[in-house]
């Protein structure tokens, strides 16, 4: 359906991307991972002449993008793009926000236009909302407006670009929702996401990109089970991964539970658990005897969907758990009932415990 062969975009001295190529068939729904700043948002709008490529040529079904004689509007039609920000048209209401388009550029009459606007309405939950304003809907419910709006304009795929980073946490999942229900209807999709669970669960291929070019692409098992290259390596262990240092007594305590509590969410950890490994943060720390140049990590298993919290801490070796006079403490009841294993080593000056989180 598209072919893209040595696409390339410079601003200026600024190479984003140097030779990207890609193959998209009919049906593939393709996830974009990355650090950021490493051109998806680029690579998107290029696809979408949003932005005009620097080298390289694009093909869909065949026709030349990039072709001075080729028409681009036209071509636009056929691939919906929604952005982080849903940009809907705030003096218009909810149904009106989608039929415009049809009515004005795709010379639809207006009941057909709102028949087919009601539908998609309802196919992302929002029929209800119909003569509301996008000021008095959610952030989670706009972005479904906006993901009904591409819809309303019939393109033959779909690009998003973070649809879902502008929302707060709680808003996440219904818009991934909406967008799984799309792909179980057979689009064709380009997401660029930070949900890694979403991109393991929804994709068929992955593109990693970093360098300029999609540096590693495969199926989610390979990417996120087995990367081959380097940098996907590191970027698959970084998110599975969140570090926290510790300079002294010091430190932000709620700064630490609150990074924890969103990295358990990202990862759809229950409640229940996010709860216990931000209070267990708190516990653990209180035992150990000095705070200095402490690190902290929580960990995240992909095969087991279990927490593991480890923390180094240097000094004397010094086990609490092991600490006699410490039985009847009650951070360490708590730490105990809450972990399933608790592990203790002393190494290079420094004591590590690996806290394995009970999971529910
Ligand atoms: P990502 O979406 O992966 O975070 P982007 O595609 O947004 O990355 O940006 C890649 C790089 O291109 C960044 O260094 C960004 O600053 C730069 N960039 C993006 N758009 C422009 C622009 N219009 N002019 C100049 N530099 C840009
Ligand atoms: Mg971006």
């Amino acid at each position: 359906m598209i072919q893209i062969n040595n696409l390339s975009k410079h601003y200026g001295e600024l190479v984003v991307l140097s030779n990207v190529n890609a193959t998209i068939k009919k049906g593939d729904i393709i996830t974009v991972i990355g650090p950021s700043g490493t051109g998806k948002s680029t690579f998107l709008r290029c696809l979408n002449l949003l932005e005009t490529p620097t080298g390289g040529s694009m093909f869909i079904d065949g026709i030349p993008l990039l072709d001075k004689t080729t028409n681009v509007p036209k071509l636009r039609q056929r691939m919906g793009m929604v952005f982080q920000s849903f940009n809907l048209y705030a003096h218009l209401s909810v149904l009106e926000n989608l039929t415009i388009g049809p009515i004005k550029l795709l010379g639809k009459k207006k009941v057909e236009a709102q028949e087919k606007g009601m539908e998609l309405l309802r196919l992302v939950g929002l029929a209800e909302k119909a003569n509301s304003f996008p000021d008095e809907l959610s952030g989670g419910q706009k972005q479904r407006v906006a993901i009904a709006r591409c819809m309303a304009m019939e393109p033959e795929i779909l690009l998003f670009d973070e649809p879902t980073s502008a929302l707060d946490p709680t808003m996440v999942s219904e818009v991934l929702s909406v967008i799984r229900r799309l792909s179980r209807e057979g689009m064709t999709m380009i997401i660029v996401t930070h949900e890694m669970e979403f991109a393991r669960n929804i994709s068929n291929k992955v593109y990693y990109m970093d360098e300029g070019i999609i540096y590693e692409e495969g199926t989610p098992e390979q990417i996120f089970e087995n990367p081959q290259k380097e940098k996907t390596k590191e970027f698959i262990n970084r998110i599975r991964s969140l570090d926290f240092k510790i300079a002294s007594e010091n430190y932000d305590l709620y700064a630490i539970q609150a990074g924890m509590q969103s990295f358990c969410q990202k990862h759809m950890v229950t409640p229940q658990v996010t709860e216990f490994t931000s209070n267990l943060v708190e516990e653990l720390l209180i035992l150990l005897k000095s705070l200095k140049d402490t690190q902290l990590r929580l960990s995240y298993s992909e095969k087991t969907g279990e927490i593991t919290l480890t923390c180094e801490n240097p000094g004397e070796p010094y086990n609490p758990f092991q600490d006699e006079t410490m039985d009847e403490d009650i951070g360490i009841r708590i730490i105990q009932a809450r972990c399933q294993d608790i592990s203790y080593k002393y190494e290079n000056g420094s004591n590590t415990l690996t806290l394995l989180i009970k999971n529910g």
